[in-house]
């Protein structure tokens, strides 16, 4: 504001916004434009996120106010945005006023951030004092969420605390003007944390360029594993197989695929078939790892994802990563969390080497330390929409936002895939990617979690939600909570609730939850299910028929025994007489005990499981007798579908709330024995699938008036079966709602059983 004597005309506005507008350089961002459009004024956090008053021309402030919005910095996330009008004072500058005390405390951390534009810049300019500096960042990018011991996010609450800043990091920390201002991790090579490369017994290779030495080593075909935001990676060369099979090897993962780090999107072009979406998806500031369709003959080694037409490519993140990649010039990496399969990903230096010694020849440390883990977040793009696999870093704690208020409730999730929800008025917190609470070292994390969380988001919860199956760790912690209400969900119903939440649903909705498991009310084991609910319950309308499970986890590892039992439920022993190159070529001592398991009901469970399903078909089919990963049978039924003639569709038989595979059986059988190509019969049995769903939803439109129908669950992963449901379903007048920002597989189940719960005691 220049001070002019004659009267000009001056108006005074206040513009109040929620959202992710803290810890994100929300407040130098308001200070540079206001600078910029000539107001003067203030900006300050409040409890409820920035309040920002203006005071100038119409003109200006009309200017400011068109910008404000669109040029808000990249992490900040505006939910609501209100004027109002003010009348204006005796105000000659804009200043930032800083917030004190416990006001700032329910804010939303941010998730930790790819480096920016400007960051990487500066690390690669000569001229810089952060030149090739691993640990460059500022406001609008570098770690948050992992860094964070405590509230308020202050660098004393970070693990940043043991790095005081030199007077030139100092300077720019203080300045609002500067890109730095308040950026809590801020740091330089004089002041900050380092690199160093060590032996695999911990033992540090002094005086060296350890950045160059580690890119010497995964030249040379070895593993190293490198520290990185949310815990470690253990990297090799992706283009050498015999590097790649000794990692997994040691490792011992055998066949799930493995994610690709590569320099850019250009280089994801060679192994990728990339879309316009694909691109901006892997160039968003999360760096998520995106599944792409792969081309064939490429460099990448064959076991990097045996069997599988998609590729998990994503770009580097940290300023580490482009070092690496600047000094080592790969194509691309292995870059898959640094644990022995289904264990946590390892975070500090001792424990990485106490659990990874075994696996990475070297290990490239720093002394920045993870307080929380997080794993790398996965998604596949749709036509649409981003679909999350696994919500995790860079989106963690983002929350989802609700369209009204609950109270606050802890949904503990199921036992694959876990992870945590914690809601907080129109807020529903996921946590980061837990993993499969299949073993001590998982449920410890999960603890952690839910500790962590609670922690720093300043939530106590009301009650505890917790899934009905009485073999999860997740419930049985919760069980052993006292002094809080405990509320019990079923894993299909938190599905539907799940999806119903983040599409902003309230009222009843027909529900297709179709996964591998889930504890059923009637002790059976459930998966297939077609229901008619809302938050506050659910009626099981149809469901598929039950066939037993026969020895009942191992059945899960070995699909052959989900074909036998789907035999011998439509055509007891008569099927040993089809002449199928399936029953050919199993073992028969081992199939005459799982008949006669079968038949006296030992160890077979009951299931109406959709996984399942697909599984024995697959095995019919020749696909796969056994899997080592879950849903490994389905992704390659689904990979092996061919389009090129017709698009034909086996049949279901649909009543009194069954639904019933005779006749596709029947079908499918005719057509295998006819020698009808497996893409085909693949192809003819997703579409009978989604036909025989789409007369289930006519019956529950014409049944209860209703037309809104969602989808969830893991076998909604099968792109084919969702994109193609979807649209029948679209066709036929429905309105459909699926899930993008949170997964439809079980890493989304705790939202849904938050807001059961929530309703339950509101
Ligand atoms: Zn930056
Ligand atoms: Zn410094
Ligand atoms: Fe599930």
């Amino acid at each position: 504001m220049t001070a002019k004597t004659h009267a000009e005309p001056v108006i005074r506005r206040r513009v109040q916004i929620t959202g992710v507008v803290q810890g994100v350089g929300f407040r130098p961002y308001v200070y540079r434009l206001a600078h910029e459009c000539g107001l003067a004024g203030s900006v300050l956090n409040d409890s409820a996120g920035v309040d920002i008053e203006v005071q100038g021309s119409p003109e200006s402030v009309r200017s400011f106010l068109n910008r404000l919005r669109p040029e808000a910095p990249p992490l900040s996330r505006i939910v609501t945005f209100d004027v109002s009008e003010l009348s204006p004072n005796g105000d000659r500058n804009f200043c930032i006023v800083l917030s004190h005390g416990t006001q700032e405390q329910k804010v939303l951390i941010s998730p930790d951030v790819a480096i920016c534009p400007d960051c990487l810049r500066e690390m690669l300019d000569p001229a810089d004092r952060r030149y090739k500096y691993p640990f460059i960042n500022c406001t609008n990018c570098g770690p948050r969420f992992t860094i964070v011991r405590d509230i308020p996010y202050d660098r004393p609450l970070t693990s940043m605390s043991v790095f005081p800043m030199c007077a030139e990091c100092q300077r720019e920390y203080e300045d609002p003007a500067n890109r730095r201002f308040h950026a809590q991790p801020n740091a330089c090579w004089k002041c900050g944390p380092q690199v160093e490369l060590w032996d695999s017994t911990g033992k540090p290779l002094l005086g060296r360029d350890p950045i160059g030495e580690a890119v010497a080593r995964i030249r040379a075909g070895e593993i190293v594993a490198i520290k990185g935001l949310g815990g470690f990676h253990l990297a090799v060369d992706a283009t050498n197989n015999e590097a790649v099979e000794r990692l997994r090897q040691r490792k011992r993962r055998f066949e799930k695929p493995l994610a690709i780090m590569v320099p850019d999107v250009h280089t994801a072009e060679m192994f990728c078939i990339l879309n316009d979406e694909i691109r901006s998806t892997m160039q968003c500031v999360q760096r998520p790892i995106v599944l792409a369709p792969r081309r064939e003959g490429t460099a990448i080694a064959a076991s990097v994802a045996p069997g599988i037409h998609e590729l998990g490519v994503f770009l580097p993140y940290t300023p580490l990563h482009y070092l690496i990649f600047a000094a080592g010039q790969f194509e691309a990496l292995v870059m898959t969390s640094a644990n022995l399969s289904e264990e946590p990903i390892a975070i500090d230096n001792q424990e990485a080497l106490a659990r990874l010694g075994n696996i990475a020849d070297w290990f490239l440390v720093h002394n920045r330390e993870i307080l929380i883990r997080s794993d790398d977040s996965v998604v596949r793009v749709a036509k649409d929409k981003t679909r999350q696999i696994r919500r995790s870093r860079g989106f963690v704690p983002m929350p989802v936002f609700l369209d009204r208020e609950v109270p606050s409730v802890l949904a503990v999730g199921g036992e694959l895939k876990n992870t945590i929800c914690l809601t907080r008025a129109k807020t529903a917190f996921l946590s980061q990617h837990v993993g499969d609470l299949e073993n001590a070292e998982s449920f410890g994390f999960f603890q952690e979690t839910v500790e962590h969380l609670s922690r720093i988001l300043e939530i106590e919860p009301k009650a505890i939600a917790y899934d009905l199956h009485p073999g999860y760790l997740s419930s049985q912690w919760a069980l052993q909570q006292s002094d809080i209400r405990l509320i019990g969900v079923q894993h299909h119903h938190a599905h539907i609730a799940s999806c119903m939440a983040e599409n902003h649903l309230d009222d009843k909705v027909i529900g297709f939850s179709l996964d591998g498991t889930g504890y059923g009310t009637d002790g059976h084991i459930w998966g297939g299910e077609v229901l008619v609910a809302d938050f506050a319950g659910f009626d099981r309308a149809f469901h598929f028929d039950y066939v037993p499970l026969p020895g009942g986890a191992a059945a899960i590892h070995e699909p052959w025994r989900m074909a036998l039992s789907y035999l011998h439920h439509h055509y007891g022993a008569d099927f040993w007489n089809f002449d199928i190159p399936f029953l050919k070529a199993l073992d028969r001592k081992k199939a005459d005990i799982v008949v006669s398991m079968i038949e006296k009901k030992l160890n077979s469970p009951l299931t109406s499981s959709c996984g399942r399903l697909f599984d024995a078909v697959a095995a019919l089919l020749g696909i796969r007798n056994t899997v080592s990963y879950e849903g490994q049978a389905a992704i390659q039924l689904e990979n092996t579908m061919s389009f090129e003639t017709d698009a034909a569709a086996y049949s279901l038989e649909i009543s009194n709330g069954l639904i019933k595979t005779k006749p596709l059986f029947d079908e499918l059988l005719r057509d295998l024995s006819a020698g009808i190509p497996t893409g085909q019969i693949s192809r003819r049995f997703h579409n009978g699938l989604i036909n025989g769903f789409v007369t289930i939803a006519r019956r529950l439109r014409d049944l209860h008036k209703l037309d809104r129908v969602c989808l969830s669950g893991g076998t909604f992963q099968n792109f084919y079966l969702a994109e193609n449901l979807v649209q029948e379903l679209e066709s036929a007048g429905f309105q459909v709602f699926t899930q993008s920002e949170v997964p439809c597989n079980d890493g989304g189940l705790s939202l849904g059983q938050a807001l059961i719960a929530a309703r339950q005691i509101s």
